[in-house]
């Protein structure tokens, strides 16, 4: 479809969202966000209770789904269960993640095999999952949520800044086969948001132009723009969303 008025372009009515990940942080935000665009939202996540709580407080058109975005059976269920039930499946915000760190040395092959498993065997296989059904219906928007740490290194963070690195590649690859099918494929590049995950991390201390640390909701502006038609014409692109950040790394 081509955006050709700046009138309800953000709108999603009609439109069927997965988020994974969306029990809590910034995939709640990001659940909250396209349901209030419009859209019928799919809550994924391994966190059951918490999951089931936002879907409840969405209402009608919100589910919870147990997902572990691991596992592979667990995708094909969710994916024929939700259009089962709404009829369609056009936008996944493939955003569940894990964090772990050490110095190389003392980065087991553990910890490294575990962050690989969710941050990107979990995002391939959830592009995996979608694909045919975007591809039948001719249209489709997965959003990547990659990291600045998709952008540059950053100590101790090798199995991270590694999986990151990994999801903007498989967005571009996907963004390159799946556009004459009308699907679109992006990634997100999110800077310190406060959440669970960068709890034990002070933002007074990095460079951030904007003098900020982030919260979830400075995101969901983004995902809601690229799962919308407002970017009908984006794909393959990479959206660092950091307050400035990458920009002057180790000064201000
Ligand atoms: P968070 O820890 O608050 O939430 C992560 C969610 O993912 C949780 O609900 C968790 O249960 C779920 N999850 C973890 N493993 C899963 C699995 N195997 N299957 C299904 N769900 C699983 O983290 P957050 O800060 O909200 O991060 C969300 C995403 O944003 C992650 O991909 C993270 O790497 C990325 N990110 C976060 C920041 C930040 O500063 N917080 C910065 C850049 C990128």
């Amino acid at each position: 479809m081509t955006a050709d008025s700046s009138t309800g372009l953000f709108d999603l009515t009609g439109r069927v969202a997965v988020v994974t990940g969306g029990a809590r942080g910034i995939g709640a935000a990001y659940a909250r966000a396209l349901h209030d665009a419009g859209a019928h939202v799919v809550v994924a996540d391994l966190m059951e209770a918490e999951g089931r709580a936002v879907a409840a407080e969405l209402g009608g058109r919100a589910r919870f789904v147990p997902l572990d975005v691991t596992d592979e059976e667990a995708w094909a269920a969710l994916v024929t269960d939700t259009v089962e039930t709404w009829g369609a499946l056009d936008v996944l915000v493939n955003n569940a993640g894990i964090a772990n760190a050490g110095p190389i040395e003392h980065y087991p092959r553990a910890k490294w095999d575990a962050v690989i498993a969710v941050n990107l065997t979990g995002v391939y296989l959830g592009c995996r999952a979608v694909a045919a059904t975007m591809r039948t219906q001719g249209r489709g928007s997965i959003v990547n949520i990659s990291s600045v740490e998709g952008m540059r290194g950053s100590t101790h963070l090798h199995g991270y800044v590694a999986s990151k690195f990994g999801v903007r590649g498989l967005t571009k690859s996907l963004a390159v086969e799946l556009g004459q099918h009308g699907v679109r494929v992006n990634s997100v590049h999110p800077g310190w948001i406060a959440t669970d995950m960068t709890a034990r991390i002070d933002p007074s201390g990095l460079p951030i132009p904007l003098r900020r640390g982030g919260v979830p909701g400075d995101l969901t502006g983004t995902v809601v723009y690229l799962a919308s038609d407002a970017s009908a014409y984006v794909t393959g692109a990479e959206l660092v969303v950091d307050g400035g950040m990458i920009n002057g790394v180790g000064h201000l």
